[in-house]
Protein backbone atom coordinates (compact mmCIF):
# COMPACT_ATOMS: atom_id res chain seq x y z
CA UNK A 1 0.00 0.00 0.00
CA UNK A 2 1.21 3.57 -0.46
CA UNK A 3 2.85 5.31 1.79
CA UNK A 4 4.14 2.03 4.06
CA UNK A 5 6.86 1.55 5.93
CA UNK A 6 10.34 0.07 3.54
CA UNK A 7 12.62 -2.08 5.37
CA UNK A 8 15.58 -1.06 3.40
CA UNK A 9 14.41 2.71 4.24
CA UNK A 10 16.62 4.92 6.65
CA UNK A 11 14.23 7.61 6.92
CA UNK A 12 11.65 5.14 7.67
CA UNK A 13 13.97 3.82 10.88
CA UNK A 14 14.68 7.32 11.89
CA UNK A 15 10.76 8.48 11.57
CA UNK A 16 9.84 4.45 13.75
CA UNK A 17 12.60 5.67 16.46
CA UNK A 18 14.71 2.87 15.28
CA UNK A 19 17.77 4.75 14.73
CA UNK A 20 18.66 7.62 16.73
CA UNK A 21 18.60 11.32 14.93
CA UNK A 22 18.10 14.93 16.41
CA UNK A 23 14.60 15.42 16.56
CA UNK A 24 13.18 19.00 16.93
CA UNK A 25 9.81 18.54 15.97
CA UNK A 26 6.93 15.94 16.07
CA UNK A 27 3.83 15.91 14.64
CA UNK A 28 1.46 12.85 14.22
CA UNK A 29 2.30 12.98 10.61
CA UNK A 30 5.82 14.89 10.75
CA UNK A 31 9.27 15.03 12.10
CA UNK A 32 11.55 17.53 11.95
CA UNK A 33 15.16 16.48 13.11
CA UNK A 34 19.06 17.84 12.18
CA UNK A 35 20.79 17.18 9.01
CA UNK A 36 23.57 15.06 10.44
CA UNK A 37 26.52 16.49 7.63
CA UNK A 38 25.12 19.94 7.40
CA UNK A 39 25.67 22.13 4.59
CA UNK A 40 24.79 25.58 6.60
CA UNK A 41 24.78 26.89 10.21
CA UNK A 42 20.92 25.57 10.52
CA UNK A 43 20.15 22.37 8.65
CA UNK A 44 17.31 20.45 8.83
CA UNK A 45 15.23 17.68 7.25
CA UNK A 46 11.51 17.73 7.66
CA UNK A 47 10.15 13.89 6.39
CA UNK A 48 6.28 12.53 6.67
CA UNK A 49 5.89 9.23 8.32
CA UNK A 50 4.61 7.72 5.69
CA UNK A 51 6.92 6.03 2.78
CA UNK A 52 6.95 8.42 -0.52
CA UNK A 53 9.77 8.37 -2.45
CA UNK A 54 10.37 12.16 -3.62
CA UNK A 55 7.96 14.88 -2.56
CA UNK A 56 5.97 15.52 -5.61
CA UNK A 57 4.85 11.59 -4.81
CA UNK A 58 3.90 12.72 -1.40
CA UNK A 59 2.04 15.97 -2.74
CA UNK A 60 0.19 13.76 -5.50
CA UNK A 61 -0.85 10.95 -2.97
CA UNK A 62 -1.61 12.93 0.20
CA UNK A 63 -1.67 16.95 -0.31
CA UNK A 64 -2.64 17.60 3.09
CA UNK A 65 0.82 15.89 4.78
CA UNK A 66 2.84 17.58 1.81
CA UNK A 67 1.67 21.00 2.78
CA UNK A 68 2.31 19.91 6.62
CA UNK A 69 5.95 19.22 5.43
CA UNK A 70 6.30 22.83 4.72
CA UNK A 71 4.37 24.50 7.82
CA UNK A 72 6.76 22.15 9.61
CA UNK A 73 9.57 24.03 7.67
CA UNK A 74 8.34 27.20 8.57
CA UNK A 75 7.93 26.11 12.59
CA UNK A 76 10.99 24.11 12.38
CA UNK A 77 12.93 27.83 10.67
CA UNK A 78 11.35 30.28 12.95
CA UNK A 79 12.22 28.29 16.91
CA UNK A 80 15.87 28.39 14.83
CA UNK A 81 15.46 32.35 15.08
CA UNK A 82 15.59 32.24 11.07
CA UNK A 83 14.19 35.03 9.19
CA UNK A 84 15.53 34.25 5.85
CA UNK A 85 16.15 30.60 4.72
CA UNK A 86 15.80 28.04 1.96
CA UNK A 87 13.89 24.58 1.39
CA UNK A 88 15.14 22.07 -1.00
CA UNK A 89 13.76 19.22 -2.21
CA UNK A 90 15.85 17.26 -4.56
CA UNK A 91 14.19 14.90 -6.83
CA UNK A 92 15.91 12.35 -8.72
CA UNK A 93 19.76 10.75 -8.20
CA UNK A 94 20.83 12.98 -11.14
CA UNK A 95 19.37 16.41 -9.17
CA UNK A 96 21.47 15.18 -5.47
CA UNK A 97 18.97 12.93 -3.87
CA UNK A 98 20.14 9.74 -1.88
CA UNK A 99 17.51 9.22 0.56
CA UNK A 100 14.42 8.39 -1.61
CA UNK A 101 12.06 9.08 1.31
CA UNK A 102 10.60 12.31 0.58
CA UNK A 103 11.97 14.99 2.77
CA UNK A 104 12.56 19.13 3.00
CA UNK A 105 15.96 20.29 3.23
CA UNK A 106 15.74 23.81 5.57
CA UNK A 107 18.65 25.46 5.14
CA UNK A 108 19.68 29.21 7.08
CA UNK A 109 21.74 30.99 9.36
CA UNK A 110 24.56 31.99 6.14
CA UNK A 111 23.87 34.81 3.60
CA UNK A 112 21.54 33.12 0.78
CA UNK A 113 23.51 34.45 -2.50
CA UNK A 114 25.97 31.40 -0.96
CA UNK A 115 25.53 28.27 -2.90
CA UNK A 116 24.32 25.68 0.56
CA UNK A 117 23.43 22.21 -1.37
P1 LIG B 1 19.20 14.13 -0.19
O1 LIG B 1 20.59 14.21 -0.77
O2 LIG B 1 18.31 15.26 -0.63
O3 LIG B 1 18.59 12.77 -0.43
O4 LIG B 1 19.36 14.36 1.37
C1 LIG B 1 19.60 13.35 2.29
C2 LIG B 1 20.17 14.02 3.50
O5 LIG B 1 20.10 13.10 4.57
C3 LIG B 1 21.66 14.42 3.37
O6 LIG B 1 21.77 15.83 3.55
C4 LIG B 1 22.35 13.63 4.50
O7 LIG B 1 23.37 14.36 5.13
C5 LIG B 1 21.20 13.35 5.44
N1 LIG B 1 21.36 12.17 6.28
C6 LIG B 1 21.85 10.95 5.92
N2 LIG B 1 21.82 10.12 6.96
C7 LIG B 1 21.32 10.81 8.02
C8 LIG B 1 21.07 10.50 9.39
N3 LIG B 1 21.30 9.28 9.91
N4 LIG B 1 20.55 11.47 10.18
C9 LIG B 1 20.31 12.70 9.70
N5 LIG B 1 20.52 13.06 8.41
C10 LIG B 1 21.03 12.14 7.59
ZN1 LIG C 1 11.01 5.56 3.94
Amino acid sequence: MAGEPQPDCLFCKIAAGEIPATVLRKTERTLTFRDINPQAPTHLLVIPHAHYPNAAALAAAEPEIAGELLAEAGAAAAEEGLSDYRLIFNTGAGAGQTIFHAHVHVLGGRALHERMV
